[in-house]
C-alpha cells in the first residue's frame, strides 16, 4: 500500500508559508519595538528578554519568530499536553518543566493556538508563581470563539473564528503533520 502524501490530505489551506512568514515578521516587529520602548519590559536589571516555548507545537513558529527578534533574547523550553491522542480537549498536565528559573525576567510564552483557554491560563499560573517581573502571550493562532477560560493574549497572529481543527506549521492531529510548511485542515477521511 502507498503513503498518500501529506499535502495531498489536505482539505484547504488556510494560511500559506508567504503569510505565515509576513506575519511572523510582523509581530516579530511590534515585540521588539514593546520591549525596547519599555511598554512590556520591567525587568529592573535589563535583563533579556525570556521566550518560553511550548512544546510541541509551538515549536516552528518559536524558532522563526526568535530568528526575527533584534532584541537579546533568552529561549527555554516547556511541554504541557492538553489533548489526548486527536481533537478532543482534555486535562491541561506538566510533561517537561522549564530548564532556568524565571523569577525577576520578563517572559513571553510562545504558543501555537490558544483555542479554550486552559493551557495559558495553567501555564500562567504556574509561571506567576515563580514571581517572573511580568508575563506576555504570544500565539500564531488565537481560536476566539471556543474560550471557555478568560484568556487574555497579547500577541496574536492570526484569528480563527470558525470551529475548524487545523494541522502544520508546528500543529498536529494524533502527532501528524507538524512538518507541513502551511496551516491548512484535513480532508475528513484523514480523520478518525
Ligand atoms: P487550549 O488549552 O484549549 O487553549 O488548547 C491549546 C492547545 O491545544 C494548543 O496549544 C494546541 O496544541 C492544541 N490545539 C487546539 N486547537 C488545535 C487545532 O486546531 N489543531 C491542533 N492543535 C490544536
Amino acid at each position: 500500500m502507498s503513503v498518500v502524501p501529506l499535502t495531498d490530505r489536505i482539505a484547504q489551506v488556510l494560511f500559506s508559508k508567504e503569510e505565515i512568514d509576513r506575519r511572523v515578521g510582523e509581530m516579530a516587529a511590534t515585540i521588539v519595538e514593546d520591549y525596547t520602548i519599555g511598554g512590556a519590559a520591567k525587568d529592573s536589571k535589563g535583563r533579556p528578554l525570556r521566550l518560553v516555548c511550548i512544546l510541541r507545537g509551538a515549536l516552528i513558529f518559536a524558532s522563526d519568530l526568535v530568528r526575527r527578534l533584534s532584541i537579546p533574547v533568552e529561549y527555554d523550553l516547556m511541554t504541557v499536553s492538553s489533548y489526548a491522542n486527536g481533537t478532543a480537549p482534555g486535562a491541561v498536565r506538566l510533561v517537561n518543566d522549564l530548564g532556568m528559573p524565571v523569577e525577576g525576567r520578563d517572559v513571553l510564552i510562545v504558543e501555537d493556538i490558544v483555542d479554550t483557554g486552559h493551557t495559558v491560563d495553567y501555564l500562567k499560573r504556574s509561571l506567576d508563581a515563580r514571581r517572573p517581573a511580568s508575563i506576555r502571550v504570544c500565539t500564531l493562532i488565537n481560536k476566539v470563539s471556543r474560550r471557555e477560560v478568560p484568556t487574555h493574549v497579547d500577541y496574536a497572529g492570526f484569528a480563527l473564528r470558525e470551529d475548524a481543527f487545523i494541522v502544520g506549521y508546528g500543529m498536529d492531529y494524533a502527532e501528524l503533520y507538524r512538518n507541513l510548511p502551511f496551516i491548512g485542515v484535513l480532508k475528513p477521511e484523514f480523520v478518525e
